[in-house]
């Protein structure tokens, strides 16, 4: 409701990711699509969205108080933040998975610093702070400018209500092998700034995990920023995601890639890939073949060879470890047929 002009399109993306159990959509879409003519009608000429919607009954008139209970919450937070370890960002992997010790109990609500969010470009270094959401960064005109395709890879990432939480350091630190963010960040070769009050260290992404959950930081450090280089004016950039349903979904396999061509020859390429391995993984030896290499089908063939050997699967919920094997091999193809179309033939692949 606070976009400057409201299309039922805008209604429908909203309400993306709101499951629910007991009427049927169609009732639900006509009454947000509905709504926005009542809206509008109703509007105030100085835009004041939260009077607009309690003058016209769609929400309590107790909203009017949340705002101040929120900043109410966040003061009372900073005095304990030294004494709790628990950092809370936007909070959509911790309270699925242990809500029931944070509901009541304090936390380093860490989502509300501003030094903490924003994306910014220094020099050749863009720089994303910790507690920047994903729809800041799905968003983000400056990442736009740099890989064309940058919205719809994270219109892949949750929902609208989700994205507008979920945040880039939860999801790095949160350390899921299907991590859809901290994917794409391996293919940029993306290095973690961390810091303990005033010690600060930083440390590349891909060898920030050393095995299942466990990560190289200290219990005291946070995540303060995410930095990469930006792309060279030679490169291409890929994400690939599969999943049971294409949107509103976690991955089933993702891999992105990162590469840049001189005289047709590989001068530097990162690939990532995700539900192959107990962490969000670095195609190391992969990337170590292609580099040097003329890109042609067998190249990519024996590419995918060589990441075969470098992951391992495990049979779950998303898929048997053959069927992940396939996906990611799959995957690897796609990214080559998309970006270079005229250098690989894809009947010859398969
Ligand atoms: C319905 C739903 C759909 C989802 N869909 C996707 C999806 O499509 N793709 C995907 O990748 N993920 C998905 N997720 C997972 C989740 O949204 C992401 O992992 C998200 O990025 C986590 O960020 P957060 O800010 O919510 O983390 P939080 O839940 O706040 O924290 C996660 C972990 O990171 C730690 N942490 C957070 N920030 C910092 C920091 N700056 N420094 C140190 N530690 C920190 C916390 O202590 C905690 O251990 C989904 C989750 C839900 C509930």
């Amino acid at each position: 409701m606070s976009n400057s002009s409201l299309h039922p399109d805008d209604a429908t993306e909203s309400l993306g990711g709101n499951v629910c159990r007991c009427t049927g959509y169609a009732g639900i879409k006509r009454a947000a699509v509905d709504s926005i003519s009542v809206f509008e009608n109703g509007k105030s000429g100085e835009r004041n969205h939260l009077e607009n919607l309690i003058t016209l009954n769609f929400i309590p008139h107790y909203f009017r108080a949340i705002k101040k209970q929120l900043e109410e919450i966040s003061e009372g937070n900073k005095s304990i933040e030294k004494k709790s370890s628990v950092v809370i960002s936007g909070g959509t992997d911790l309270y699925v998975q242990r809500w029931e010790n944070l509901v009541r109990g304090k936390g380093n609500l860490i989502s509300q610093d501003k030094k903490l969010s924003g994306i910014s470009k220094t020099g050749k270094q863009i720089n994303i702070g910790s507690a920047t959401t994903i729809e800041e960064i799905k968003s983000s005109k400056l990442l736009q400018k740099y890989f064309p395709q940058w919205n719809y890879y994270l219109s892949l990432f949750g929902s609208l209500p989700i994205r507008n939480r979920a945040t880039v350091g939860g999801n790095i630190v949160n350390a899921s092998p299907i991590g859809d963010m901290v994917n794409i960040l391996l293919a940029l070769n993306s290095t973690v700034h961390l810091k303990d009050g005033k010690k600060k260290r930083s440390i590349l992404l891909k060898s920030f995990y050393k095995g299942y959950k466990s990560l190289d930081k200290r219990k005291n450090e946070i995540v303060e920023k995410i930095s990469f280089q930006i792309p060279s004016k030679h490169s291409f950039f890929n994400f690939e995601k599969i999943s049971k349903r294409t949107y509103l979904d976690i991955a089933s396999v993702n891999s992105s890639i990162y590469i840049e061509l001189k005289s047709g020859k590989v001068t530097t390429i990162h690939i990532s890939a995700g539900g192959v391995a107990p962490i969000p993984l670095y195609l190391s030896s992969t990337c170590n073949y292609l580099k040097n290499k003329t890109i042609d089908t067998e190249t990519i063939k024996n590419a995918a060879e060589i990441s075969s050997n470098e992951i391992l699967p495990i049979s779950d919920a998303r898929g048997s470890a053959d069927y992940k094997r396939l996906l990611l091999r799959q995957l690897l193809y796609a990214h080559f047929i998309k970006l270079f179309p005229q250098l690989v033939d894809p009947e010859k692949l398969l």
